[in-house]
């Protein structure tokens, strides 16, 4: 069955970046359709703090203010960090930012993904100019002729989504935002190139001797990367990039052995680590599709790019695509031009590919140069970070590049 009205924009994935490109578009006067696989749990206060969260940029911290959804998401459980500070275990070299210096009061925020994506949806159920669809899956696309209804809009044709339930919608534009393995994007025949980094990143939460002092900690480590993300309780959320081997062992050991591993690695910065949640841990890879767009359609968010977690920039990527993306559609729909004509889409996808590669990229860089226990290269490293944080216009547009 497929029903006879056409929206603006249907959106495939309500996760982070899916839900809040929806909004944005919603709030912006499109008509759209959210359509998610499965409903998201939803985020509680009286639950233990979700493993998985992100350190979230001033940029997004911006997105969410504008969607007026961040108020809710930090009087509910978000951590401010204030300095990041960046040092390896094989040379002396260190660098370090403060907010203060940069004249802001943080310089972001850790947050659980549950919990944006929770506020997100509340906001999305609260749109009217939404149709959430949840639970479907997409099973095919094409495109159609635009067809009577189409008035509206100068577009001669519209994209066809049939559902695994038989039923089918029209719209305008479809964004996948359905994620790393993007269904959309296969469906489209869009290529993806990988590099898969034959490491894991294991998360856990762990509480420490000393007081975090909302620092974002990260040491380079001889083929691992080890990250300390301070959490509003006190503890610290970790992400130890390592080895798959060396995960598995990591992985395996008793909580002692893990907790005497992990504060020897982080060099007791913050003393002991005196208790860990259980750990979970994710393969790591990196993935960019070759375009972003096809007739009638867009990528965002983690189907366009995955990035190595060692800047804490994956989602933060994806939202700088979701306010680009919509700034592109609006600003077309203004002039009353058909805003997703290929020529339009193009706009976005040169403005944001080549930022999301160049990030990519760069994190790769950084994986590998820090991945490498050879002197020359350690020795190297330890001047770079070293000559960073002596030089102001350097840091600061390392600074600024973070912030997004
Ligand atoms: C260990 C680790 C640490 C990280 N730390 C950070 C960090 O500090 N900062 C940061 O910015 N990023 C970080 N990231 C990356 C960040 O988690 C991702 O970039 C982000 O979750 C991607 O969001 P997304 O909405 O694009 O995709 P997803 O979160 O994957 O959402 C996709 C959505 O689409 C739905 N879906 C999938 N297929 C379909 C379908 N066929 N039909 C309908 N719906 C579908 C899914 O159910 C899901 O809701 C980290 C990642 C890892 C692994």
């Amino acid at each position: 069955m497929t029903s006879r009205r056409i929206c603006d924009v249907a959106v495939v994935g309500a996760g982070m970046v899916g839900a809040a490109l929806a909004l944005d578009l919603a709030r912006r006067g499109f008509e759209v359709a959210l359509i998610e696989s499965r409903a998201p749990a939803p985020w509680r206060a009286e639950d233990e703090v979700d493993l998985r969260v992100v350190a979230l940029a001033a940029s997004s911290i911006g997105l969410l203010e504008r969607l007026d959804v961040w108020p809710s998401i930090a009087s509910a459980r978000a951590s401010a960090y204030r300095r990041m500070r960046v040092w390896d275990a094989l040379t002396p070299g260190s660098l370090g930012f403060d907010a203060a210096d940069e004249g802001a009061s943080a310089l972001g925020y850790i947050v659980e993904n549950k919990l944006i994506q929770s506020a997100l949806w509340q906001a999305v159920e609260r749109q009217s100019a939404i149709d959430l669809r949840c639970p479907a899956r997409v099973v095919a696309t094409e495109i159609v002729a635009a067809g009577a209804a189409d008035a509206r809009v100068a577009s001669p044709e519209s994209r066809l989504l049939s559902f695994d339930d038989g039923t089918q919608l029209k719209a305008r534009l479809v964004v996948a935002a359905d994620g790393a393995d993007s269904a959309l994007r296969g469906l489209l025949g869009i290529a993806a190139h990988d590099r898969d980094y034959a490491q894991r990143g294991i998360v856990a939460h762990v509480s420490h001797e000393r007081a975090h002092e909302a620092t974002a900690w990260q040491r380079f480590l001889p083929r691992a990367t080890l990250a300390f993300l301070p959490l509003a309780d006190g503890r610290s959320s970790i992400v130890w990039s390592a080895p798959n081997a060396e995960a598995a062992r990591l992985l395996a050991l008793d909580d002692a052995a893990f907790r005497a591993e992990l504060g020897a690695a982080f060099d007791f910065r913050l003393g002991a680590i005196t208790a860990a949640t259980p750990r979970a841990a994710f393969p790591l890879r990196m993935r960019l599709a070759d375009r972003y767009i096809a007739p009638r359609f867009a990528l965002v968010g983690d189907a366009a790019h995955v990035v190595h977690p060692l800047a804490g920039q994956g989602v933060n990527l994806g939202f700088r695509d979701v306010a680009e993306l919509a700034g592109v559609l609006s600003e077309a729909r203004e002039r009353k031009a058909d805003f997703a004509a290929e020529t339009n889409l193009r706009r976005y996808e040169r403005r944001r590919r080549s930022d999301n590669a160049i990030s990519a990229r760069a994190f790769d860089a950084i994986q590998r140069g820090f991945g490498s226990d050879a002197s020359a290269i350690a020795a190297l490293r330890g001047a770079g970070l070293a000559l960073v944080d002596r030089i102001a216009p350097l840091k600061r547009f390392f600074a600024h590049r973070a912030a997004g």
